[in-house]
């Protein structure tokens, strides 16, 4: 696994980089325990609308598209510009244009990565890539994760439902030639549709001079995904293609086949007892309210009506993961605050 091995361990997807919060989780740990306040979050991921343009069959926004079908909503401009002035106010270092569907979709949002560095924070984007080209400052981000799947037209079509498949390679090809210093990299899902294709799409991508392939397992065991199913998958396949994506590395092209947050069947790992880390970031959903999570978008008992207040702490207290978290983007960050910091594991203070 790249994000392990020793030439390029120290990257954006390797889950240790939880332990460069110590600090912060340190504070979490005691506002947890009713001592002091909780920090403000490290990032705040942002949806600002509830639409797409494609139609993804594993969806992971169907709590907004499908689910509880919210309708379109989207935010104004004032609102981005206030939540943005707010979270620089407070202390955010981040903020990143995520989903509730295509964030792109909303033109409101034309200007407002600028807008965002400008107050000192630093963005990101998870996008279809579609509409990547009518944003300019898009390229500002410090990196830029864009869904593909499948670098050919007929499988992309199977599984995202559209022919974008070409627009977006253009788009990418593009934005790696605007001279961008974005990290930009190209996400794949492995399904059982797109299992044959791997290999070249990752070959596509390194071709076009994309910066990362990030690889890994779907996950169709969600609690909001209607057709909630495992799928089994060859794990003997798998390995082989990872290997053959490895091989395409280079000092500029890196391949993370992310598997540690996954069982041996590649189904997901929850090997933690209590939701610590869920404050790093505030999740901010279409429908302009606080969640405590992504993975519990727009569910109520999950809301944060103060950030750091009373209610929010006794909320994220009451979570029992193990009964109402099936995924936990936070898995391993969760793990890190019990282990290292509540249990002191790596006996911290002897470097
Ligand atoms: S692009 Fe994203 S939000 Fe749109 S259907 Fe696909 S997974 Fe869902
Ligand atoms: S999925 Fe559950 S345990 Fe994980 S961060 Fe969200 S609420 Fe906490």
């Amino acid at each position: 696994m790249t994000e392990w091995n020793c030439k390029s361990k120290y990257n954006s997807f390797n889950s240790y980089k939880g332990l460069t919060y110590y600090e912060h989780y340190k504070k979490i740990v005691a506002w947890l325990d009713g001592k002091g306040q909780l920090p403000a979050p490290i990032e705040a991921s942002l949806d600002p609308i509830s639409h797409c343009n494609q139609k993804c069959y594993y969806c992971n926004s169907q709590r907004y598209l499908r689910k509880n079908n919210i309708g379109i909503q989207s935010w104004d401009k004032d609102f981005i510009g206030d939540t943005l002035s707010n979270l620089a106010e407070m202390g955010c270092k981040a903020f990143c244009w995520g989903g509730g569907g295509e964030a792109l979709l909303n033109n409101n949002v034309l200007g407002m990565t600028e807008y965002g560095v400008g107050l000192g924070m630093e963005c990101s984007i998870i996008t279809n890539g579609v509409y990547l080209h009518k944003f300019d400052d898009i390229g500002l981000c410090r990196w830029i994760g864009i869904s593909l799947d499948s670098a050919v037209p007929e499988v992309y079509e199977k599984i995202r439902g559209t022919n974008d498949c070409l627009n977006v390679l253009y788009n990418i090809e593009n934005l790696v030639k605007s001279g961008s210093k974005a990290d930009i990299c190209v996400k794949v899902l492995i399904l059982p549709e797109n299992i044959d294709t791997i290999v070249y799409t990752c070959r596509v991508a390194r071709d076009i001079g994309v910066t990362d392939f990030h690889l890994r397992p779907v996950d169709l065991c969600r609690k909001d995904y209607k057709g909630c199913r495992k799928i089994k998958l060859d794990r003997k396949k798998i390995e082989e293609i990872f290997t053959d994506c490895h091989k395409m590395e280079t000092n500029d092209f890196h391949v993370y086949t992310v598997t540690h947050k996954y069982n041996e069947d590649f189904s997901t790992k929850q090997d933690f007892d209590k939701c610590l880390a869920s404050p790093l970031v505030t999740q901010i959903c279409t429908d302009k309210k606080i969640y405590a999570c992504v993975d519990h978008r727009l569910e109520q008992r999950f809301e944060v009506h103060n950030w750091g207040s009373e209610k929010h702490r006794q909320m994220i207290k009451s979570i029992l993961p193990i009964r109402e978290c099936s995924k936990c983007t936070w898995c391993e960050y969760n793990k890190q605050v019990e282990d290292v910091v509540i249990k002191d594991r790596m006996c911290v203070n002897f470097p």
